[in-house]
């Protein structure tokens, strides 16, 4: 049964602030079946167990990124054989929603490949937003560096969450990206915060980083003054042609021990108790019983659909028999937060 209901992540106790690294990296040491006991009785406390949050992500401008992130094979810098396309058009977004809507989606996330969105661009996302939520989906964009204005826009828009993920640890961030900094990343996420808007960002795991960077990445986001409601937790899947994939691939860094995975995901769910941990990337190579591991330790959403972005994703198909053997359910209805929200009220002025 959920508790707390009546207050949101900023007013709710249980979401602390005050996590140290030493702290962190004791709840990593922790022997593992400990560690995800732990994190399923957080799990239990704030979420419904059992139901997980159906997502889709679509590409709505893929490719010729200015940004140099070394994960990722829409970047200019990367040889990957990704063709730049033109922003598409909003009706073709709204086609796929009510798609993704009739496949079981709740959530429907639109991804563009910009270093920031430019202001002529702002009337068709704006568009977007508003079509997709009078479809009754939830929605999120990932668009790149926001200004003040644009996160106003948005949130005028109705949009309900802004993903912007903090990729690594502070200490890692310039070894991975060197075209923005850390700093560059909070600055819009603070944007994104004061414009009401919910905000979604985690990061990737298996980029050939240590524990101590994923001790660092956990606590960058746990020690927000309001956690993230939204925490995505990816495993790098190495793209030949991008600077992470050419030196990764091939080598027995290319993947992330499914248990040092899991960790990772057990160890978001504990310390950010209510929000929404979402598998994402990487699941397309994770066995069932990985991906089980981790809804045990508390994650509560994943992407639906063959793609995400541009990478190969799971399948509806495989999902759907997935929880048939697990005995998932789709998560029916509101998010426990934004039940919690309907309570207690939104202190951030959401649109939710
Ligand atoms: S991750 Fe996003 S910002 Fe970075 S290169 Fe890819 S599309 Fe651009």
């Amino acid at each position: 049964m959920l508790q707390e209901r009546d207050s949101t992540i900023a007013a709710n106790p249980a979401a602390r602030s005050d996590w140290t690294r030493e702290q962190i990296a004791a709840l990593f040491d922790l022997p593992f079946t400990e560690l995800v006991f732990r994190a399923a009785e957080v799990h239990r406390a704030h979420h419904r167990a059992g139901e997980i949050q159906l997502c889709t992500l679509l590409s709505i401008k893929t490719g010729g990124c200015p940004e140099d992130c070394g994960y990722c094979s829409q970047s200019v810098k990367a040889d990957s054989g990704i063709e730049a396309t033109k922003l598409m058009e909003v009706q073709a977004v709204l086609q796929s929603a009510a798609q993704a809507k009739d496949n079981g989606s709740k959530r429907f996330c639109m991804g563009a490949a910009w270093r920031n969105p430019k202001e002529r661009d702002m009337p068709a996302v704006i568009a977007m937003v508003k079509g997709v939520r009078e479809m009754g989906l939830e929605t999120c964009m990932t668009l790149g560096m926001l200004t003040p204005g644009q996160a106003k826009q948005l949130a005028d828009a109705g949009l309900d969450y802004y993903n912007h993920n903090i990729d690594t640890s502070p200490e890692r961030y310039e070894e991975v990206i060197t075209t923005r900094t850390f700093a560059d990343r909070l600055n819009t996420l603070d944007n994104v915060r004061a414009a009401g808007i919910n905000v979604c960002s985690g990061g990737i795991v298996g980029m050939g980083e240590t524990r101590a960077d994923r001790v660092g990445f956990v606590h960058a986001l746990a020690t927000m003054e309001q956690h993230p409601e939204s925490v995505p937790v990816n495993a790098l899947v190495p793209v030949k042609g991008t600077v992470l994939g050419n030196m990764l691939a091939d080598t027995p860094l290319a993947k992330i021990d499914d248990i040092e995975f899991v960790r990772t995901v057990a160890v978001a769910r504990i310390t950010m108790p209510l929000s929404m941990v979402r598998l994402s990337a990487g699941r397309e190579s994770m066995s069932e019983a990985t991906q089980s591991l981790c809804f045990m330790a508390g994650a509560n959403s994943i992407f639906t659909g063959d793609k995400l972005l541009t990478a190969a994703n799971a399948g509806d198909d495989a999902d759907s028999a997935m929880f048939a053997r697990l005995g998932l359910k789709p998560m029916e209805g509101e998010e426990p937060l934004r039940a919690m929200k309907a309570v207690g009220g939104c202190s951030g002025g959401c649109a939710a």
